[in-house]
């Protein structure tokens, strides 16, 4: 099924993001973890794409099985900084053959040392090119704080407007912990002309060195009252786990009742962790 299709319905919906294993030898223990959370039957379950995408094989491959056998809508990650057209081309192909209808384009973060190809600049080539190759369902991402490489939040927005202009379909936020900061951005983009649904993307935090990386990477604020969790919790890695969980159930909650109907949690390959969110929600997203 496609994405949008799902969207359309305008019902809460929560899916889960899994990433692929960098080396074979954790093939079979990643695509355990992934099927186990299919069977929280989500919406759809996204599967990410490896940076310079030496592992895109197991992307699809981890999208066909959750396909095939956890029975549950996939969407492959496919980044094309690192790419060449020609590499794009075949990805497709496969995408294609395994009859996986949805793709989440991205430009993928550019290596030290500068892109490895010189095919593509941004997400929105790679999104004209897969518009192109077939009837796909085209997500791209979206960062309600910005991107860290831009200057401000309204160059931000008119390169997202490009990116639905050159055909995607839907797009997922970043993780962001103040739902405000959510909501002025719908804001900011409806005003102008950004139309396509929105999935919120929502990271329960289960280890503090973890999300410290990410932030600094991706430039995402802490609130204080997150902060406080860090804190006091974090130096308790069960503990820090409960509270991760329990703030990212009142994130979605706040979500939901807001009329931000698409819940994308990045689970992480963590079955544990994306089954306690499920069961806080049972009676919110059935
Ligand atoms: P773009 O939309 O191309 O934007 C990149 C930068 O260029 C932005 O600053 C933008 O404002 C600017 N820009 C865009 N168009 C133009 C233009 N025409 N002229 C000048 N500037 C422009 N990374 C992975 O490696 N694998 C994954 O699976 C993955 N999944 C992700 C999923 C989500 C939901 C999100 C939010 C991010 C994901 N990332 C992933 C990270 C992503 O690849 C990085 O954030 C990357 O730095 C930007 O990718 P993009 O697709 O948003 O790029």
């Amino acid at each position: 099924m496609k994405i949008k299709e799902i969207l359309a319905e305008k019902r809460p919906t929560i899916s889960f993001e899994v990433f692929p294993p960098k080396t074979e030898d954790k093939y079979e223990s990643v695509k355990e973890a992934a099927l186990e959370i299919a069977k929280l039957k989500p919406a759809f379950m996204s599967v990410t794409y490896g940076a310079g995408g030496g592992t895109s094989r197991y992307t699809v491959d981890i999208a066909s099985t959750l396909k095939e056998q956890g029975h549950v809508t996939p969407i492959a990650h496919l980044t094309c900084v690192s790419s060449t057209k020609e590499k794009v081309k075949e990805v497709l192909q496969e995408l294609k053959e395994k009859k996986i209808e949805n793709i989440l384009a991205l430009r993928g973060d550019i290596p030290e040392g500068g892109p490895i190809a010189h095919d593509y600049r941004y997400a929105s080539e790679l999104i004209y090119d897969i518009k192109q190759a077939g009837d796909f369902c085209i997500g791209a991402a979206c960062y309600p704080e910005g991107h860290v490489e831009s200057a401000n939040k309204s160059v931000d927005i008119e390169y997202l407007k490009e990116k639905v202009e050159a055909g995607c379909d839907f797009v997922t936020t970043q993780m962001f912990f103040d739902n405000n900061i959510l909501y002025n951005y719908l804001y900011r983009i409806r005003e102008r002309g950004i139309t396509v649904p929105v999935v919120a993307g929502i990271m329960p935090v289960t280890n503090v060195s973890q999300i410290k990386r990410i932030c600094q990477m991706s430039g995402t604020a802490l609130p204080v009252r997150f902060r406080a969790l860090l804190d006091r919790f974090g130096d308790d890695p069960a503990a820090m786990k409960q509270a991760g969980i329990a703030y990212a159930t009142e994130q979605i909650v706040d979500l939901i009742a807001n009329h931000v109907n698409g819940i994308h949690v990045y689970s992480m390959n963590k079955p544990d962790v994306a089954r306690k969110i499920r069961e806080n929600l049972s009676e919110i997203i059935r």
